[in-house]
């Protein structure tokens, strides 16, 4: 009898055992075609049976058929969109609700050269900034302005971009968890914009000084008229004058360079002999007082024959390369203009001196506007700031280069090539 009872218990532990493996194994199956998303057949699970596994299978075939008629759709919305926004030349981008990137247009990588492959990838480890996430959040939760200037920090680059973002709506109404955003590249717009600035405080700066001097002595004049004796007089007309012309110089070089960087800066080519250009210039210089107190040289070159520049505009550049040799060097000082055929192709021209010469630091800059190396020297010499600038110009109008080498102690040289064609 206990051992009937035993056998029977064994057997009935077996049949259990077995039951439970069988289920184990269909649960691992469901679990497998669930994953890959691949509906599968009944009989793919043997060893279980019963209208609840049944139901089960039907209802996991229905699911991940659902899953892949979702899919399908989404991947042909997306495809959609990209057809539509690949030839856009706004970069757009899309993002899921957890910040994965669903689309980005060929535009983006415009924008960001570093943006490559990044579907799938995390917003944040793509794009840095943290003004952008923190926008994408407002634009999700419906509370971001329209529009947003966004600066994006890569390396030593900075990027402005201006962002519009939206909520993808579906055709129900319902917000998909979606948002897109339209990106704009402003960076050069933004560099303008702080050049302009600058340009506005500098000259502010440069007027106030002379008209601020101008204004009192003239107070002094009007108000003490009677009692000021006339040599204080003299002496305060004569500053009145010196600044005058000191604001008339910077007004004229103001519009000189207005005008050369105009859409048409008004260059008059003609062909024109260098040498004799050039010869001409420096006996016209040796002729004033600032000449007399300078040795000027020209060393021609015979092979430098005629090119079509604007003579006059060529005259400007020279002229203010030498006034600066003339301002910056002491008297007695060597001054050498020459001008040689340095390959088939241009002229360079040189203009050096042995006078107290640049510091390196200072040499990357020497051509900005307003740059100076000792802004009192230069103001005193009567010096706008501007010369350098003016003289980058016209040699860039020329299709020419300009630079300079100099060794403080020894001396200055400035190049500027002239192309022998003009296209
Ligand atoms: P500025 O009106 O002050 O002369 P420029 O643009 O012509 O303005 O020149 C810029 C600066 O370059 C000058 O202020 C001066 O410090 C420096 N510089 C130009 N030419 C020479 C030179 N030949 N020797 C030494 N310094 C020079």
């Amino acid at each position: 009898m206990f051992i009937a009872l035993t056998l029977f218990l064994a057997v009935a532990l077996g049949v259990t055992l077995l039951k439970l493996f069988n289920h184990q194994r269909a649960v691992r199956s469901l679990h497998q075609a669930l994953l890959k998303k691949q509906p599968f057949l009944r009989e793919d699970l043997p060893g279980v049976s019963g209208h609840s596994w049944d139901q089960l299978c039907a209802l996991s075939n229905d699911l991940i058929v659902e899953v892949g008629h979702l899919q399908q759709l989404r991947n042909g919305q997306l495809a959609q969109l990209e057809a539509t926004l690949g030839s856009l030349q706004e970069a757009v981008l899309i993002v899921d609700a957890n910040n994965y990137i669903l689309l980005a247009n060929k535009a983006l990588q415009g924008i960001f050269p570093r943006a490559v492959n990044i579907l799938g990838q995390r917003l944040e480890l793509v794009l840095h900034s943290a003004a952008f996430l923190n926008y994408v959040e407002l634009v999700r939760r419906g509370t971001a302005q329209p529009q947003n200037e966004i600066e994006f920090i890569d390396g030593p680059q900075a990027t402005w971009i201006e962002v519009t973002g939206a909520t993808i709506q579906t055709i129900n109404g319902q917000k998909a968890p979606w948002t897109l955003f339209v990106l704009h590249n402003i960076t050069k717009q933004k560099k303008l914009e702080a050049v302009r600035k600058d340009f506005v405080a500098n000259v502010s700066h440069e007027l106030r000084t002379p008209l601020s001097v101008i204004k009192g002595y003239v107070e002094t004049l009007v108000d003490g008229s009677e009692d000021i004796p006339a040599s204080d007089r003299a002496r305060f007309l004569k500053t009145i004058q010196r600044h005058t012309e000191r604001l008339n110089s910077l007004l004229e070089d103001l519009l000189v360079l207005s005008r050369l960087e105009s859409i048409n800066p008004g260059l008059h080519r003609e062909s024109t002999d260098l040498n004799a250009l050039f010869r001409a210039i420096m006996d016209d210089y040796r002729a004033r007082p600032a000449g007399k107190e300078h040795r000027l040289d020209f060393t021609p070159d015979v092979a430098v024959g005629s090119l079509l520049v604007d003579p006059l505009k060529l005259t400007q550049v020279v002229e203010n390369l030498l006034d600066n040799a003339l301002k910056y060097t002491p008297k007695g000082s060597t001054i050498d203009l020459s001008a040689r055929l340095s390959s088939s192709t241009e002229v360079i021209v040189c203009l050096r001196d042995n006078g107290p010469g640049i510091p390196e630091a200072d040499l990357p800059h020497i051509f900005e506007r307003f740059y100076r190396v000792d802004k009192g020297r230069s103001r005193e010499k009567g010096g706008t700031g501007l010369g350098l600038s003016i003289v980058k110009h016209i040699v860039q109008l020329h299709a020419g280069r300009v630079w300079v080498e100099s060794t403080q102690g020894q001396g200055t040289a400035f190049f500027f090539s002239l192309p022998l064609r003009t296209n």
